[in-house]
């Protein structure tokens, strides 16, 4: 059948992690698929979100080391490096690894791309205004259709995977001052800013201000809460914000932005109250670059919902368990639906619609399960969490039982001096079952999986403890957490047991 004729299988709008994966999942499964994008393929996590930021923070973890030699028994230097360079190979490596989402990959796959808005004219039906695509075939080639043109597809199930943006908060003068945020930072900025606010002090916001004082920008964070990282236990924002301040960043928590204006030399001013300072005192920062990282709203407009039927509010998609929207045939998934706006999780939930679409029967069809779900701040250490914290735990009354590890006591820690960090493990009260795990540490996001597949797999801190890890490594925490909790189990009943076998073993 020509392209864009006939009823597809799936039609899925957007090309991020959540659509491409739906896409390449259905077509390989024999599904006829169209795919629409109106920006780049690959959307968020390749062009302004996972891959830039993490390229950049790995460039500016070499320059933090070379910095820090000293350490390592060098001399103390200073790194010699060009801002632009530094973002040069970011965009090298992320063209490295766009051809993965590509159009072409995607066509070879047998799916349909369509480049272009897409909005539904009916439940059953959307409409898209074809635009021409940076990454496209020519028009005309493979039935393409040409810019400007109207294409309407018809399709038996659709999948709303439309992403995320920047929230922009509502403060007096946003829409006069140029500021950046994660969709211009990467490639619209024009030299090393000498100083940044960063507005937000989120994983975001964490991860770019270390990144931009490494690079030499003067940061300031500005923060709404009391904590960096509201998601994570105190101690572990409170240890990153102490890592991030060591190193040059200026971390003004407690404020409520009030006003931003551009100042007579071109700088960027933000008047805000600082409700720590006891009375709500008024105080502004300067700075030639402002950055917007207060968080994510779901891109829904534009698609017309309502002449699909699908119910929305302000707040955003309502799906089932699912992950049907109240159109049964009109699955979402990826940062539009939330509840956790990481790539892995619209990968998850990708996997899940591509299995519902095939199943028949309501009965069949596989629920999403967000019992055990990693993440991990990429800032220096890393700050990876699975499962329960302790302010979780608190929060639902839950009994637990606590098992710290400090990277000091990690050989491999210290003889790499990265002994800065620690691991902390929730078990359930009186038992091995771990409740959840936050690691504080270099690598810390490849660390935490022996944790997750744990939690997944339902094995306890004492099988990892009884499993042999390799020395010296950073993975030993896991066995030293297994260990402490060992000891935990040595009860004087068991204590005084010991003792009467290690009498008769003498005798
Ligand atoms: C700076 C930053 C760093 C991040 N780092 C990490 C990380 O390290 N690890 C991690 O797991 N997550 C990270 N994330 C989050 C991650 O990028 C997102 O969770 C992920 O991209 C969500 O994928 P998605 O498919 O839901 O949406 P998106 O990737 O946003 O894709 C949605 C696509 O839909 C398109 N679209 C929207 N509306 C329409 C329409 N009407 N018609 C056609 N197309 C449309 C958009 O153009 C977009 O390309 C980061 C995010 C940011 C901003």
């Amino acid at each position: 059948m020509k392209k864009g004729e006939g009823i597809y299988d799936l039609v899925v709008i957007g090309a991020g992690t959540a659509g491409l994966v739906t896409a390449a999942g259905t077509a390989g499964l024999g599904g006829r698929v169209a795919l629409i994008e109106r920006n780049l393929m690959g959307g968020d996590c390749l062009n302004f979100g996972c891959v830039p930021s993490k390229a950049l923070i790995s460039s500016a973890r070499l320059i933090q080391e070379i910095r820090e030699s000293e350490k390592w028994g060098l001399d103390q230097q200073e790194p010699q490096f060009v801002f632009e360079k530094i973002f040069e190979r970011m965009r090298e490596r992320r063209a490295k690894i766009a051809p993965h989402d590509s159009r072409e990959r995607f066509e070879s796959l047998g799916v349909d791309v369509f480049h272009g808005e897409a909005r539904f004219v009916s439940p059953q039906e959307i409409e898209i205004n074809i635009s021409p695509s940076p990454q496209s075939s020519p028009p005309g080639r493979g039935g393409n259709p040409a810019s400007g043109e109207v294409q309407r597809l018809r399709a038996k199930n659709f999948v709303i995977a439309t992403g995320s943006r920047a929230t922009i908060p509502t403060i007096e003068g946003i829409n006069n001052v140029p500021y950046f945020t994660n969709e211009t930072i990467f490639d619209g900025l024009k030299g090393k800013p000498e100083n940044m606010i960063v507005l937000g002090g989120g994983p975001i916001g964490c991860e770019l201000a270390q990144t931009f004082c490494r690079l030499g920008t003067q940061v300031t964070i500005i923060q709404r809460g009391e904590q960096l990282l509201p998601r994570e236990d105190r101690d572990v924002a409170e240890f990153l914000e102490r890592r991030l301040i060591n190193e040059g960043v200026r971390v003004i928590k407690n404020v409520d932005a009030r006003a931003v204006a551009t100042s007579d030399a071109g700088n960027v001013t933000l008047e805000f109250l600082d409700r720590q300072s006891g009375g709500l005192a008024e105080r502004t920062v300067f700075a030639d670059a402002l950055l917007v990282a207060t968080g994510r709203s779901p891109n829904l407009e534009g698609l017309d919902l309502k002449s699909a039927g699908v119910e929305f509010n302000e707040r955003g998609l309502r799906v089932t368990d699912y992950l049907q929207t109240s159109q049964r045939h009109i699955y979402a998934a990826g940062d539009v639906i939330g509840p956790f706006l990481f790539t892995h999780m619209a990968d998850a939930q990708a996997r899940v619609v591509v299995r519902n679409i095939l199943m028949p029967f309501q009965f069949l069809r596989q629920k999403m399960n967000y019992s055990v779900v990693p993440w991990c701040t990429y800032t220096d250490p890393e700050v990876a969490h699975v499962g329960l914290g302790e302010k979780e735990a608190q929060q639902r009354n839950l009994d637990y039982d606590l098992f710290v590890v400090l990277l000091e006591d990690i050989d491999r820690a210290v003889v790499e001096s990265e002994e800065a960090g620690f691991g902390k493990i929730l078990t359930q009260k009186g038992s091995d079952k771990i409740l959840g795990a936050t690691i504080v540490a270099p690598h810390a996001g490849d660390l935490l999986h022996e944790f997750v597949l744990a939690m997944k797999a339902g094995i306890g801190l004492a099988t990892i403890a009884s499993t042999i890890h390799a020395y010296p490594t950073f993975a030993e925490l896991a066995r030293k957490a297994g260990d402490k909790y060992n000891r935990t189990r040595l009860t004087p009943t068991a204590k005084k047991l010991f003792a009467w076998l290690y009498a008769r073993a003498g005798k």
